[in-house]
């Protein structure tokens, strides 16, 4: 599903964000990506929707190499990937309603469509009753389940959450994580950058340990790594 050959982001100001990075993430893998501020992890998610470009190397996506891929077609891409942020990103003037609705109306969904599958998805992440809330009347908890709820809409086959449980109560970080894992669990990709220790030594997924742009470690059913 995502293939990465020699892949290296060398920003302005010669900064190696990421060095040298080889891996393959299988369709229907669930992989946490670790590693402490500043080693790569926010780069290696830009580099995935085309917010970035690779100084070098090859990235593919469903077989597809993105580096050749036209300006034009890069909306198409992201449709293909849902993002959930640290920050949430909802539109404060719009509902939780409204905020999952607007990613079915910019890919032209039916209003019929529309008023039936985002009550659904909403009921998914467990804000059912909360249709009619503004997100400033949300918990940071709630804010980024409506945020998954909008990523997961359109049923993207990859899912990127950059440190999603960041600006959650840490005591409902696990919850969120449990989201994302039910997300994966009908065959969704799901990438989670964190470097919250507690919550990837829980869940025993792929560990994919970045250190100064460099993987210094790939392991099945691993832990954050050594204190
Ligand atoms: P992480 O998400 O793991 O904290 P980042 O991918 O954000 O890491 O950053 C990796 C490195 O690249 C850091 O040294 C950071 O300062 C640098 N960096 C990130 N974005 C830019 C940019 N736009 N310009 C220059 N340097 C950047
Ligand atoms: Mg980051």
């Amino acid at each position: 599903m995502i293939r990465m050959r020699r892949v290296t982001k060398v920003y302005k100001g010669n900064v190696y964000a990421l060095e040298d990075i080889t891996l393959d993430i299988e369709k229907g893998e669930f992989a946490f990506l670790v590693g402490p501020s500043g080693s790569g992890k926010t780069t290696f998610i830009k580099l995935l929707i085309k917010e970035e470009e690779p100084t070098s190397g090859q990235i593919y996506i469903a077989d597809a190499n993105i580096n050749q891929l036209r300006k034009w077609k890069v909306p198409y891409l992201r449709r293909k990937i849902g993002c959930v942020f640290q920050d949430f990103k909802l539109l404060p003037h719009k509902t939780v309603f409204q905020n999952v609705a607007y990613a079915m109306e910019v890919t032209g969904k039916s209003h019929r469509l529309i008023e039936q599958q985002v009550p659904e998805v909403l009921k998914l992440v467990g804000l059912g009753h909360k249709l009619d809330a503004f997100p400033d009347e949300l918990s940071g908890g709630e804010q980024q389940r409506v945020a998954i709820a909008r990523a997961f809409i359109n049923r993207p086959p990859i899912l990127l959450a950059d440190e999603p449980t960041g600006n959650v109560d840490p005591s409902l970080g696990a919850g969120i994580v449990r989201l994302l894992e039910k997300i994966n669990s009908t065959g969704t990709t799901v990438i989670v950058a964190t470097h919250d220790k507690a919550i990837v030594d829980n869940f025993r997924k792929r560990v994919i340990a970045l250190e100064n742009g460099r993987i210094i470690r790939d392991q099945d059913r691993g832990v954050y790594g050594y204190e």
